[in-house]
């Protein structure tokens, strides 16, 4: 038997989406490959392949037979393009446009082609488009048609009329265009790399008593690590020793920075400004919840919206479309030189860039703000949802519950009482456990050894203490009969009730209480302008303890739900024609995080199950990210409408006046690189957010 593994390699001089497929197949026939995942967001093929059959050289030697380049040091060449250059890009590529127009209006490139002998042109034309001949050579031999292919025969008509000057312009300005694909494709990147720049490098543990420097990455769990001030916290951990401030800008998009100590949890990427710290190490590397946000972001790109798809579906046809009319312009109106500007007018490169350029844009640069969105796709659906589903505990709530009344029963000894609960939600995760326990820890109660531990998730927790049976939970837990008239004024009060039973007995009643997160009511206005008409909350709380909370916030809501009821009501929405947006903690709301059309968990940061499971993850607990992310979804999807119209009409026209001969084909060739421009200055927006 063999183990498959996973192996990542950069691959350079993917433009567009054709390019990628042309990667993946290089890939996919080496021998030993079981499977491959090209992203052209971060320019890498993630391969799983047999490491007996093939290796990263097997791979490297595929992705170079098939054009692309593989880079022995990734971060020289991937710098080559920065953001700071975007304007003087612009302004140069125009400069060159302008000279060409310049050029063929005062009729510099006829003068050119009359004076100087046509083996110069010649010359010039191969070695100028040397680059491009080569790649449309290597892909005939493939027998594969690349956007290039049309372009060339455009340029061989233009020769064998004798006009060698413009199939110069034409060559010089299909390389043109070739950078501007590129630079639009890199600068749409420039959020993602800018993330994960901010990935720990290098960590310090302590090892047999020294400490050593290693690699982030290869940190252990368990092993304690040291940051010193000013440095980058390496790893996800708890402080053992060592005060600190520190900042999770890298994580959570909030620069303000929080006072830590022992006991708390921090993440690797972000930084202890003032104090040292000593840390237990969690998680490290990929496992960390940086690594993990970059991971997704990473992968967020493969995750192909309708929209996407409908653009991929008709650069599929473009080709065939452009050759149509070229072959119908030769028989109609028997001009080569129109039937040049046909061939080099079109740009299929701009169709297939026009979405995934600006989702990029908006899924990287979110990140950065601690919004972690899961997919171009998800973008297009939280623009058109219109129904918002709410999950209670930990969500509307700040999900650190107080406890604040302790009501023994049968005259037990409220101590006791605390001590059994406790003990029984020991291992629980619910932010009520949390509440429990801490009551219990500040009066100095020591926690008995639960047996048979379980939890229930929407009802409670239920284990043996001491050879009796303790439940802990919701009124629809226990079985025992309660007495209401003593617990309707906790109730009222909005509080949860945690019902306590041993061996079938109501032993007492626990109440805590849970502050509403500040931000909602705004947060909550602000999504009801953004068009989404139905807000609910769901809950698997008690009735009136829910009642309570949502009239204060001018909302309907449902009680007493166990997470299979809240899926059936978001499949109701569902199948009501609506899109529903749900928000949880990922705490028993994980599958119906899932279910959603679009699944938003709260305060992702650390927790596995959230960050997995939703479509969207906040990072920091903050509401104003709801209101937050529509916006970002409507505006990707303007931006990607425009995009799509804008390169649509552009190539409609220009295709229209180069069969009419209006247009020559040095303006054609010129005319080319002008969508892309377009969707660079279009997408760029979606960079400077905010
Ligand atoms: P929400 O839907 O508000 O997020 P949950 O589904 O997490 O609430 O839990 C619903 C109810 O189940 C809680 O109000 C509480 O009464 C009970 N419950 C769930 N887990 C626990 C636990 N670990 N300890 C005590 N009660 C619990
Ligand atoms: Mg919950």
């Amino acid at each position: 038997m063999t183990l498959e593994q996973t192996i990542e390699v950069p691959v350079l001089g993917m433009d567009c989406a054709e390019c990628t497929q042309h990667v993946r197949q290089a890939i996919a026939a080496v021998p030993g490959v079981s499977a491959v995942d090209v992203l052209l967001a971060t320019e890498k093929a993630v391969v799983r392949l047999d490491p007996v059959r093939a290796d990263r050289q097997a791979i490297a030697r595929a992705v170079e037979g098939a054009g692309y380049k593989v880079p022995a040091d990734r971060q020289a060449e991937t710098r080559a393009f920065g953001r700071s250059v975007s304007r003087l890009f612009g302004v140069l590529v125009i400069a060159i446009l302008a000279l060409v127009v310049a050029g063929e209006w005062l009729g510099v490139f006829d003068w050119l082609t009359a004076r100087l002998p046509w083996p110069v042109g010649l010359a010039a034309v191969l070695i100028g488009g040397f680059p491009v001949f080569h790649n449309v050579i290597r892909a005939a031999l493939r027998r594969q048609v690349i956007a290039h292919t049309l372009m060339t025969v455009g340029v061989i008509a233009a020769m064998l009329v004798g006009e060698w000057a413009t199939a110069l312009v034409v060559v010089v300005l299909m390389r043109v265009g070739d950078y501007v694909e590129r630079f639009t494709a890199s600068h749409a990147r420039s959020a993602v790399r800018d993330l994960m720049a901010m990935a720990p490098q290098q960590a310090r543990v302590e090892r047999d008593g020294q400490e050593i420097d290693v690699p982030a990455d290869s940190v252990q769990a368990g092993e304690i690590v040291i940051v010193r001030p000013g440095e980058q916290i390496p790893v996800d951990g708890v402080i053992v020793s060592g005060q600190a401030t520190v900042n999770q800008a890298a994580i959570t998009g909030e620069s303000m920075p929080v006072e830590t100590g022992p006991g708390e949890r921090v993440f690797a990427a972000s930084l202890a400004e003032l104090g040292s710290l000593r840390v237990r190490t969690t998680h490290a590397g990929r496992d960390s919840t940086f690594g993990r946000v970059v991971h997704l972001v990473e992968q967020a790109e493969t995750s192909r919206s309708d929209v996407q798809r409908m653009a991929d579906r008709f650069s599929a046809w473009f080709l065939p479309i452009v050759a149509g009319v070229a072959a119908l312009t030769f028989l109609l109106r028997r001009d080569p030189l129109a039937v040049a500007a046909v061939l080099v007018v079109a740009c299929s490169c701009s169709i297939a860039l026009a979405t995934p350029i600006a989702m990029l844009a908006s899924v990287g640069a979110a990140a950065g703000r601690g919004l972690l969105i899961k997919g171009g796709k998800h973008l297009e659906t939280l623009a058109r949802a219109d129904v918002l589903l709410i999950d209670k505990t930990g969500t509307l709530t700040l999900g650190r519950p107080q406890l604040t009344d302790v009501v023994p029963l049968d005259g037990m000894d409220p101590d006791e009482l605390l001590q059994l609960a406790a003990s029984a939600e020991r291992f629980s995760e619910h932010p009520l456990a949390h509440a429990v326990r801490a009551a219990a820890t500040a009066k100095g109660i020591a926690f008995l050894e639960p047996a048979d531990f379980e939890a229930l998730p929407g009802l409670g927790v239920r284990c043996t203490l001491s050879g009796s049976l303790v439940s802990v939970g919701s009124e629809r837990l226990v079985g025992a009969p309660t007495d209401e008239a003593r617990l309707a004024s906790l109730l009222e009060g909005g509080k949860t009730l945690l019902y306590v039973e041993r061996d079938a007995r109501l032993a007492g009643v626990l109440a805590a209480a849970d502050a509403l997160r500040p931000e909602v009511p705004e947060a909550l206005a602000e999504v009801r302008q953004l068009g989404i008409r139905q807000i609910e909350l769901l809950t698997g709380d008690a009735e009136r303890t829910a009642a309570a909370l949502a009239a204060s916030l001018g909302i309907p809501h449902r009680a007493q739900l166990m997470p299979a009821d809240k899926i059936a009501i978001v499949r109701g929405y569902q199948a009501q024609g609506h899109r529903v947006i749900m928000i949880g903690d990922g705490v028993n709301d994980a599958p119906a995080l899932a279910q959603e059309d679009v699944g938003i968990a709260m305060g992702a940061a650390g927790s596995d199950i959230a960050l997995q499971a939703a479509h969207v993850a906040l990072l920091r607990d903050d509401w104003r990210l709801v209101p937050e992310v529509l916006r970002i979804a409507r505006r990707t999807m303007s931006v990607v409408r425009l995009n799509i119209a804008f390169t649509a009409v552009y190539n409609t026209v220009g295709l229209t006046l180069a069969a009419l001969g209006i247009l020559p084909p040095v303006l054609a060739a010129a005319a080319q690189s002008i969508p892309d421009l377009g969707i660079l200055a279009n997408s760029s927006r979606l960079l400077r957010q905010r």
